[in-house]
């Protein structure tokens, strides 16, 4: 038997149930939706949680599809699932816990006596350390962002070259590979030598459906390629990014881009223009260095000093 929360499933079997965490403001109990596969034969131990920030639907989306077609009587090992982590920011679509105005991927590994994030953290944290590989299914918040996955640990980290590799397996075609923010998954439980990368799928209102597609192939793909299920992967080359530039408005006004995402910019070339609301040109703003166009707002009404875009620096493929 294993369980997670109120959900327990003996060998060939699933479960759905409730993670506790506390209480809402009238007293009602929170559950985090979550799952578990218990495999019929032994093997590994996967941790797979979505919506870590509450706007990020697409991690949510990915295990709506996958779950249904998990069968435990052909699968080696254990999926535990935390389907909404960030509860109370899933409740009001915003990204951040508004009961302590804090972004859960800066609370790891938790306090269980702590604040309402530091609490969902160490639940979760909970659950994530009885695994061995941890997928941490984000996306670029609301604003547009290729599909990628993150390792976050560190290029020192002696857990890299395994979170490199996890990363391959799952196959966005894109790698950020830099050390991330404490209070990461993804930097806490490789502490604890486990594994663990941030899939991020896109960036969008709601759900994109070809994101989804992408992050139900990455999950298959790890659970091929670690021993859950039968088959095989093919893994493909990634493209690598080390770090960001990221660009600000230097006026108010209208941004139009000039690259669109994915491209590749040369250090020169115009990454997007400003102009006014009657198409007078007032900026136009060239690429510092050479990269990737990663991640770029959604609205095109910007200030002085608003965020514009990112391009991924440092470029390479392994
Ligand atoms: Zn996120």
């Amino acid at each position: 038997m294993i369980s997670l929360g109120s959900a327990s499933a003996a060998p060939g079997e699933v479960d759905t149930g409730r993670l506790e965490v506390g209480e809402t403001r009238d007293g009602t109990t929170v559950g985090l939706p979550c799952a578990v596969v218990n495999g019929a034969s032994d093997g590994k131990t996967l941790y797979l949680q979505a919506a870590s920030d509450g706007d990020e639907l697409n991690g949510v989306g990915v295990i709506q599809r996958l779950f249904p077609q998990l069968d435990p009587t052909e699968l080696s090992g254990q999926i535990l699932i935390v389907g909404i982590v960030n509860y109370h920011a899933f409740q009001v679509a915003q990204h951040r816990n508004p009961i302590d105005d804090t972004k859960m991927n800066r609370a790891y590994p938790g306090d269980e006596n702590g604040t309402s994030s530091e609490r969902i953290a160490a639940a979760t944290f909970g659950a994530a350390r009885r695994a061995d590989l941890i997928l941490d299914l984000h996306q670029g918040s609301t604003s547009q962002m290729i599909d990628e996955v993150r390792v976050r640990c560190g290029r020192h980290h002696r857990l890299h070259s395994e979170c490199l590799q996890l990363a391959k397996t799952f196959g966005c075609g894109y790698v950020l590979d830099q050390k991330g923010p404490d209070g990461q998954l993804a930097r806490a439980a490789p502490d604890e030598g486990i594994p663990t990368v941030d899939p991020e799928l896109g960036g969008c209102v709601g759900w994109d459906e070809e994101s989804i597609q992408k992050g139900v192939r990455g999950v298959y793909n790890v659970l091929k390629g670690y021993g859950f299920i039968d088959g095989s992967v093919e893994t493909e080359r990634q493209t690598r990014a080390k770090g960001f530039d990221q660009y600000g408005a230097p006026t108010g006004g209208l941004v139009r881009f000039k690259k669109s995402l994915g491209e590749q910019v040369s250090a020169g070339d115009v990454v997007f223009e400003i102009t006014d609301v009657f198409g007078g040109l007032k900026a136009r703003v060239t690429a510092d260095n050479t990269g990737i166009f990663w991640r770029s707002r959604r609205l095109p009404q910007v200030a002085t000093g608003e965020y514009v875009c990112s391009v991924g620096t440092g470029i390479d493929t392994f």
